[in-house]
């Protein structure tokens, strides 16, 4: 077999690191619950819109929550929860 090239292989380092964790579309807030006391940490989803309300049971003692989430023009999610 003729014309056979050596190939370099490169080691190349692929280490890179991601930095774009503030950009993500998904944060996290946490309410407390007027039911048991505990601290839920909820996912929010920034796409569906500045203000949101929806109930939700709690994880904990399955109590129903309704949460209000409003969500700063710089992607700050806040929640409060309060009885349904
Ligand atoms: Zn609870």
């Amino acid at each position: 077999m003729a014309g056979m090239k050596k190939r370099r292989t490169k080691s190349s380092k692929k280490r890179k690191r991601r930095l774009a964790a503030a950009r993500s579309a998904h944060q996290e807030a946490a309410y407390v619950c007027d039911s048991c006391g505990e601290e839920i940490i909820v996912p929010i989803d920034l796409s569906g819109g500045a203000h949101q309300d929806y109930v939700e049971d709690c994880p904990v003692c399955c109590h129903p929550m309704r949460l209000r989430v409003d969500i700063d023009p710089d992607g700050e999610a806040h929640l409060a929860g309060e009885h349904e």
